[in-house]
């Protein structure tokens, strides 16, 4: 464990005190899912692994679907059964179709490709960041919450130093061989180096909170998450343990400009707007804070450095339809985790590890990205409509959807056929359709002006 010396103030002049000061390998920034299980793996390795949490588990987080690819990640880290007690199985995705026979299309995560993991869980993530922050202490890492990274020193080009500070006031300071940025949305390192971009494409905020008494699907689709576009942007419904439904919309920031009163009633004014939620929310009574959350997407220019390497929303946070944040963010502690192991025991093969690294997220985050930024498309719901099958395509959406993104030749192939179709639909169908579509965004910005929605992220 990390060794600590502690120095602290002298009640009888009242001196400042000295802060509290330890060394250790790692130091991780953030406990929320990317930062504990960097710091399980890595204490595992054998690393003296210090993490710091600024908030106090269990606390309410947004990101509760998660996805199949996310259960062999659990496997490893010794917790698949404690998550399966705290989750809904969540056998796939609904989108429902907005024709004449209220058509709900369902893609089965059984139907993926390679369905070596067939299903994924809802979780509340105040449960599964505890569950996780706890395995990580379990597994020997000096894990603090209510602490607060508040600088980090570089020397020679490397951090060497984090100056945190609890609740009480009290300082301490960290001294590392390797740091993780595990930061999540608030971008530790990506902001300190000014290496972080906003994504001019995609802006939005959500609105959402958790109710109940709002109708799930039957039989083994009662767990699946619902997604569906409306005008504004689209809608979740994600189906939590205990009744609960946790129900909320991403919006284009047109539309958001149009809220006036309080954000509860701007939440039903938006789901009102849905046909397909709203028909589902006729006895729902809310269980919770109404939230709100700006939803920009950014990444950030690099997402490793000498003697540092960010992992999960602390390098990049994609808008979060296909549920892929959580499982995006293990996935990178994950390299993480071989990055600084092996840049600790070789030093001379840093950068390599980290290219690596960096190559290989950079294109499973591309695949997700491509079908995002079209999502709302014209074309993308005439393709999600009626999907069909033909090179395995629809197989290939779903593998996608289940996180499949990285390693799988068969289903990267595919993906890329897809694009081919996508564009031979744009042309064949688009002109007229995309015109409408963008004449109607147009018109929500022009009839409105007004405030801007605040930023009330959790
Ligand atoms: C509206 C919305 C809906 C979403 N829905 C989904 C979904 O359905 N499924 C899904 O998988 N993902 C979803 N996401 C994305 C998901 O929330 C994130 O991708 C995921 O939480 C990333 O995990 P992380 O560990 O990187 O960051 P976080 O979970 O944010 O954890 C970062 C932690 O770092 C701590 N921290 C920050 N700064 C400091 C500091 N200076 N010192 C100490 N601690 C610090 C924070 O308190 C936090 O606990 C959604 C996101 C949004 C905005």
């Amino acid at each position: 464990m990390a060794s600590a010396r502690s120095e602290m103030q002298n009640p009888a002049n009242d001196t400042p005190a000295c802060p509290q000061a330890m060394d250790c390998d790692v130091l991780v920034i953030g406990g929320g899912p990317a930062g504990s299980t960097a710091s399980a793996l890595l204490a595992r390795r054998g690393w003296r692994v210090v993490m710091l949490e600024k908030d106090a588990h269990p606390r309410f987080h947004i990101g509760e679907s998660l996805l199949p690819m996310n259960l062999p990640i659990f496997e490893r880290l010794g917790v698949l059964d404690q998550v399966r007690d705290i989750g809904v199985y969540k056998a796939g995705a609904d989108f429902p179709v907005q024709d004449e026979a209220d058509t709900t299309h369902v893609f089965r995560f059984n139907r993926a490709i390679d369905p070596k993991f067939d299903h994924a869980f809802q979780v509340r993530r105040a449960d599964l960041d505890l569950l996780l922050f706890r395995n990580a202490q379990a597994a020997g890492v000096d894990a603090r919450q209510q602490v607060k990274v508040e600088r980090v020193d570089f020397v020679d080009g490397r951090p060497r130093v984090a100056h945190a500070r609890d609740a009480d006031g009290g300082a301490l300071e960290v001294r590392f061989r390797y740091l993780v940025d595990a930061s999540g949305r608030d971008t530790f390192l990506g902001s300190k180096l000014k290496l972080k971009r906003k994504s001019q494409a995609h802006q939005s905020a959500a609105i959402f909170s958790h109710f109940t008494g709002v109708v799930r699907r039957d039989g083994e689709d009662a767990g699946n998450i619902t997604v569906d576009r409306f005008e504004h942007g689209w809608y979740w419904l994600i189906p939590l343990p205990d009744g609960v439904m946790s129900v909320g919309a991403v919006c284009f920031p047109e539309y958001l400009k149009t809220r006036r009163g309080d954000t509860e009633a701007f939440l039903m004014q938006t789901l009102r707007l849905a046909p397909t939620v709203w028909k589902r929310m006729g006895q729902a009574e809310r269980v919770a804070p109404v939230h709100v959350t700006g939803n920009y997407s950014y990444s950030c220019t690099r997402m490793a450095g000498p003697g540092w390497v960010m992992a999960g929303d602390a390098y990049a946070f994609i808008d979060p339809v296909f549920s892929s944040g959580v499982y995006l963010g293990m996935n990178s502690a994950e390299h993480a985790v071989d990055v600084v192991d092996g840049a600790l025991r070789e030093p001379a093969r840093e950068a390599a590890l980290q290219r690596a690294m960096d190559t290989r997220l950079r294109r499973g985050l591309k695949h997700f990205s491509w079908f995002i930024h079209r999502f709302t498309t014209p074309v993308m719901q005439r393709l999600f409509a009626a999907p069909r099958n033909d090179f395995q395509l629809e197989q290939a959406v779903i593998s996608m959807l289940a996180g499949d993104v990285f390693d799988n030749r068969k289903v990267l192939r595919r993906l890329r056929l897809f694009r081919l179709v996508y564009a031979a639909n744009a042309i064949a169908i688009a002109p007229s359709a995309v015109r409408g579509w963008l004449r109607r965004r147009r018109q929500v910005g022009e009839s409105f002006a007004g405030d801007t929605l605040q930023d009330g992220n959790p």
